[in-house]
């Protein structure tokens, strides 16, 4: 089995998630007691969320590269960045590591596409929703991504930063979130994308009466399916 290099921390609360899905699937695929072979390398989130807000990227991807070059140091043989949002230093991770990086949009769009889904709603971080790398890599994949209207995007950055990142979780923010899936449903959408690796923390697909994709999950799986080969 390789070793998988899990770049977390953004939040520690998805990287939680990321550590348990890995194993249960390692578990779930080769039985008894196996688990994942694992190193986590989990950054102080506020600095980078203040490098974020300052749309300081260049300095943020500084950082990540320096740490993903440390993660294939210490031995591992793919690297995963746990977070949506910051796959927008993709480029800058990949430039410092020789293994493999695994793109969360790659995972995504392949799912998308296994579910019938074209027209995804896209719930994440206004960085996600609003910047081009990660709707672009799904276009180029041949989806046609929405997002919520300016008012939803809002109430989503604060939903993921003031509470899901901090491990709290609010029946209205649930509420506003079902509501948004209600609005883009109407208005054509035939998917739903969890694209904040946090989401799943607020909603379960089965909340939700369109097909989902939750990143966290499909990326932990397309580890896993390299880990093993
Ligand atoms: N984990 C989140 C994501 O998937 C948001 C936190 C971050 O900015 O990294 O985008």
């Amino acid at each position: 089995m390789k070793t998988i290099g899990v770049l977390g921390g953004m939040s520690a609360e998805s990287t939680a998630l990321y550590y348990r899905e890995l194993n249960r699937l390692v578990r779930e695929r080769l039985g008894g007691l196996h688990s994942a072979e694992l190193l986590i390398r989990s950054v102080d989130f506020a600095p980078i969320a203040a490098l974020q807000a300052a749309d300081k990227w260049d300095e943020t991807g500084a950082i990540l590269a320096e740490a993903a070059r440390r993660l294939e140091a210490a031995g591992a043989d793919l690297i995963v960045l746990a977070t949506n949002t910051m796959h927008l230093n993709a480029d800058a991770i990949r430039g410092g590591i020789t293994v493999p990086f695994l793109h969360i949009g790659d995972a995504t769009a392949t799912a998308l596409k296994a579910k019938g889904v074209t027209r995804p709603l896209l719930l994440a971080t206004r960085f996600t929703m609003e910047k081009a790398f990660y709707k672009d890599r799904l276009i180029a994949a041949g989806l046609d991504p929405r997002v919520p209207d300016q008012a939803g995007r809002d109430r989503l950055q604060a939903i993921i930063y003031d509470e899901l990142c901090q491990g709290v979780v609010r029946p209205e923010s649930k509420a506003a979130a079902l509501e948004m899936i209600a609005r883009g449903r109407a208005g054509g959408a035939d998917g739903v994308i969890f694209g904040c690796t946090e989401v799943g923390l607020l909603l379960s697909p089965d909340d939700v009466d369109l097909p989902v994709v939750d990143t966290t999950f499909v990326h932990c799986e397309a580890a896993v399916d390299v880990a093993l080969g």
